[in-house]
């Protein structure tokens, strides 16, 4: 321990620590007589417990000094003991407010820019969202995504509540580990349950198919509904259609919210996506289902449509915006009538929607990013150590085909340059080019598994090693270009 360092521990807690190296300035913070901070040690980051208390951190006593002194890693057990001695490091029910936006940190790095951009805004962040694919491509639990952001947290000193999403869980058990965890908002993923195939039957195929029940008769055939000025009707083949299509997926979420949430089991709020569908939902549907769910007495706080046009990873809105801002209004007023907010996935860079969504919703939006955050680190990588970026440029290349079963996208490789063309000082400038913003960001879970022959990591270890060493490199990009999202939101 330096002398810098045990004066200043000395001096606790009437000290700043700005004068002295390898403190976290904003880290600083008492629980009754005990003052915790951070320090970063060599490379890695450490916690620093002085004072009495706290027996639930795990750290190395250091002896010979004034006061009790540990040391303590950033594992498990502390984190959790961090957000029980410091409440705002711990999620908070952040979806309830106006304006809300996810950012998935999968890498477990992106915390601190994330927190540069959410500073000065005011819209609430949703630092931990992951899906169970995420975390089975970077290796990650819901408990060491949560982890990390707790440190970024308590490291960078956000005080103002950040959420944290089980996002596209589709498995009861799943849903159990988020809560378990403290997780504040779960995302019901009822895709397995919506019949994507009933698009394809006939009037007559779906006539045939199935016998409304008396109730749901009653409740909407022929009825008509007006949402602010719009109006709709239920007309026979068109309910039975929405009954075939998501009928089960209504009463998976029925038992999903009776067996989690009702009568506030969960400290956590509940949003519905059905925006893994083959065709955007009408407002015949989504009204349907809405309804259904206040009938099943499921309360959500969010619903995820699908929206025309195409919400591609990573790049910008494509289609017609005409015709999405007609059907956002429609949706909007359906959610305001319902008393939630909409939320949009894929929101990454959907720069030229953003601005529709905050006007229409009135400022009540929840939206999600994920890819964007990995393609920023990847665009630092490429800035930073042209060598490795082109080796993973290639690599990505040659892997590409096989990505692409598992997303929806539309790539023409061939209008990637040759970059064997380019001076390294343009290879960041491959990141403003959506073809190659597709390459690298399906790619990820390969790019970041990817072995030797000798079984070794080929990539892994580099990258965090950069990015560890180029934190601040990766906090900047990331305030500008999330910073940009939240802007356009509120234009
Ligand atoms: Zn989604």
């Amino acid at each position: 321990m330096t002398n810098g360092l045990m004066q200043f521990i000395h001096n606790l807690p009437a000290v700043s620590a700005t004068e002295v190296a390898g403190v976290y300035p904003y880290s600083i913070n008492q629980a009754g007589s005990l003052t915790v901070f951070m320090i970063k040690d060599d490379t890695e980051d450490k916690l620093v417990l002085v004072g009495e208390g706290g027996s639930d951190f795990q750290g190395q006593p250091i002896n010979g000094l004034d006061k009790p002194v540990r040391i303590s890693a950033l594992n498990s057990l502390n984190a959790q003991a961090l957000r029980h001695h410091f409440p705002f490091t711990a999620p908070t029910r952040v979806l309830r407010q106006d304006r809300s936006f996810g950012v998935g940190d999968r890498l477990g790095i992106a915390t601190p820019g994330h927190i540069r951009a959410f500073r000065n805004q005011d819209v609430y962040p949703v630092f931990a969202q992951q899906s169970i694919r995420e975390l089975t491509l970077t290796k990650r639990s819901f408990e060491d995504v949560l982890n990390q952001v707790t440190f970024a947290v308590f490291r960078e000193g956000y005080k103002k509540g950040y959420g944290a999403d089980g996002d596209h869980l589709k498995k009861v058990e799943d849903i159990e580990v988020a809560l378990k965890l403290g997780f504040s908002m779960i995302t019901l993923d009822c895709s397995d349950y919506i019949d994507n195939q009933v698009g394809n039957m006939t009037d007559q195929e779906v006539d045939r198919e199935i016998q409304l029940d008396e109730d749901l008769i009653k409740r909407y055939l022929h009825r008509t509904f007006q949402i602010e000025d719009v109006t709709f009707t239920y007309d026979e083949i068109s309910l039975k259609r929405i009954v075939l299509i998501y009928g089960k997926a209504i009463d998976f979420t029925k038992t999903v919210f009776h067996q989690f949430f009702i009568d506030s089991q969960a400290n956590a709020d509940f949003e519905l996506s059905i925006d893994e569908t083959m065709t955007p939902t009408t407002p015949l549907e989504h009204y349907f289902v809405a309804s259904e769910l206040v009938h099943q007495q499921v309360e959500i706080a969010t619903l995820a449509p699908r929206f025309c046009g195409e919400f591609q990873k990573g790049i910008d809105y494509i289609g017609d915006l005409n015709q999405f801002e007609q059907e956002l209004k429609v949706h909007a007023a359906i959610a305001r009538h319902f008393h939630y907010k909409l939320s949009i996935h894929s929101g990454s860079d959907k720069f030229s929607v953003f601005p529709l969504i905050g006007r229409i919703t009135r400022g009540r939006y929840h939206v999600k990013t994920a890819g964007t955050n990995w393609l920023e680190a990847m665009r630092a990588v490429a800035l930073i150590d042209p060598a490795l970026y082109r080796e993973i440029h290639d690599y990505a290349l040659s892997v590409f085909q096989d990505a692409r079963q598992y997303y929806h996208v539309t790539t023409d490789l061939t209008r990637i340059p040759d970059i064997s063309t380019l001076k390294d000082s343009e290879l960041p400038a491959l990141f403003n080019l959506n073809e190659a913003r597709q390459l690298i960001h399906i790619t990820y879970g390969l790019i970041l598994n990817a072995q030797n022959t000798d079984g070794s990591d080929r990539f892994r270890t580099k990258l965090y090693q950069l990015w560890n060493e180029f934190q601040d490199t990766y906090a900047k990009m990331l305030e500008k270009h999330i910073g940009k999202h939240l802007t356009l939101l509120k234009a």
